[in-house]
């Protein structure tokens, strides 16, 4: 039987960080990752796959992380765990013994409960080289495209195959708009514009009710009646964690069916195992209630904490914020923490303020885009609950800072007192920056 100090189970956004951290914080330890497949593809690159990055080789975790930092791969399938022995079991018969174990086996997809939802040419956001290669080739040779969904997934997808194509995409959501769960509607209404300059098609309050066609999809039914021509349909609904093996093993599941941790990322059933990533049970930063947001940041950051507790207790895991951003051809969208909706719906008495300007100063600069931030607070106490940002490739890191803001606990008073360092080419003017700005706003309506 093999043995390792640290045995890691998954190798994607939370099982590296958990493996990285482990070697960095106790060097004297051995740590073995296993993970199913052979190549691991960067989760959130999937829909850039079928347009700017043109194939899944291209879009890959490199090895060179594990092996740089003293990690043992072992690629294979996790069937079950002795916790008691404290041994995993991986298919094919090997057996390796832990000290510690680390299970951050992820999610899947969710399925739909719609007839014909097997049909070939239907795909989903699976994360497999070979599944993703043939999604690609069928996506090349499709006339119309149905993506059912439009949160991030659904909407990346849809950008990514228009891109460079002469074809029909179609994104059907249930809600009143896309990207209506991550933001606010002023935001939902600016990127659904940006999809329909960019030739796609938006049905919103629509919902799917079959997928139709013999072997192979051949088109949609709305349950309004209507139907769209698809030869290709892609789902982007959400996912669940996989928990089936934890679930076995006797650790305890949350409400969310994801494995329960405590603060520490321990689970709650057996010290000796933790989790991380989208097969860990979130909570929210705010209301400290469960939570079904799963992102790559969250994984990463749980990893780490995983990573620096297995053997002391170091770290304490906070919540989830909750921060994302995606792009639209050129127009990119970020949110961090709470919307102005959720935060109305939390039961805070909010505080809104916006500020828009360009992302280089002169806006003549080359690259120059309109940025706006929208600042959601608490009347009460002034902290900032919640930011959104429209605008530029500076967006990303812009709602990075908001979410920095957020976890810091930061005031209206003290987000307006921000040194941003500023340059004519890489940031908005010091006059005008949008976050000191919109906080200035609301520290001015929040003294009325
Ligand atoms: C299309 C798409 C786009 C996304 N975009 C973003 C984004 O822009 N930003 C963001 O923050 N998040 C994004 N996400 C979410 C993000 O990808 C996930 O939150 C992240 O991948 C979670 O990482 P993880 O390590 O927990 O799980 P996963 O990435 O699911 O990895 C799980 C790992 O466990 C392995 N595994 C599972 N079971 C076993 C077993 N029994 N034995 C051995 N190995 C096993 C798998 O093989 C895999 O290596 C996106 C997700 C999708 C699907």
């Amino acid at each position: 039987m093999k043995k390792a100090s640290v045995v890691v189970v998954g190798g994607s956004a939370g099982g590296i960080p958990a493996a990285i951290g482990c070697r960095r914080r106790y060097p004297e330890k051995s740590v073995l990752l296993i993970r199913k497949e052979k190549q691991v593809l960067i989760p959130c690159g999937l829909p850039y796959i079928l347009g700017t990055v043109g194939s899944p080789e291209k879009d890959l975790i490199p090895d060179a992380l594990l092996k740089n930092n003293g990690i043992e791969l072992i690629i294979g399938e996790v069937e079950g765990i002795d916790r008691e022995k404290k041994v995993v079991f991986i298919a094919g018969g090997e057996t390796v013994s832990y000290d510690k174990l680390v299970l951050a086996t992820g999610s899947s997809p969710v399925g739909l409960p719609i007839p014909g939802i097997d049909k070939e040419n239907v795909f989903f956001a699976i994360k497999d080289v070979a599944y993703l290669s043939n999604m690609l080739d069928k996506v090349n040779k499709a006339k119309d495209i149905i993506i059912i969904g439009g949160g991030f997934i659904g909407v990346e997808f849809a950008d990514e195959c228009k891109k460079n194509r002469d074809n029909s995409v179609t994104v059907v959501e249930m809600l009143p708009h896309c990207l209506q769960l991550a933001l606010d509607g002023e935001f939902c209404i600016e990127a659904e514009k940006m999809l329909v300059e960019r030739g796609i098609k938006v049905l919103t309050n629509r919902r799917v009710e079959a997928i139709l066609g013999n072997k192979a999809v051949s088109a949609v039914k709305l349950a309004e009646g209507q139907e769209l021509k698809a030869d290709v349909v892609i789902i982007g609904v959400g996912a669940r964690p996989n928990i089936e093996m934890a679930e076995k093993a006797g650790l305890q599941i949350g409400p969310t069916r994801a494995i329960t941790v405590d603060r520490f990322m321990r689970t709650v059933t057996d010290p000796n195992v933790f989790a991380c990533g989208d097969c860990a049970e979130k909570h929210s930063f705010f209301s400290g209630k469960p939570s079904r947001t799963m992102l790559a940041s969250i994984a990463g950051a749980e990893g780490r904490i995983v990573g620096a507790n297995l053997f002391n207790t170091r770290y304490r895991n906070f919540g989830e914020i909750g921060v994302f951003s995606t792009i639209i051809g050129e127009k990119a969208f970020g949110c961090a923490g709470l919307t102005e909706g959720m935060a109305r719906q939390e039961g805070y008495d909010v505080v809104t303020a916006e500020a828009a300007a360009p992302d280089r100063h002169p806006a003549v600069m080359p690259g120059a885009a309109l940025t706006k931030v929208k600042l959601v607070f608490s009347r009460d106490n002034g902290l900032l609950l919640g930011g959104g940002v429209s605008g530029g490739t500076g967006t990303g890191e812009l709602t990075n800072v908001v979410s920095a803001c957020i976890q810091h606990m930061m005031t209206a008073y003290e987000v307006s007192l921000f040194q941003m360092g500023t340059h004519p080419a890489l940031t908005a003017s010091p006059m005008v920056y949008q976050l000191v700005n919109a906080a200035e706003l609301a520290v001015k309506a929040m003294a009325k």
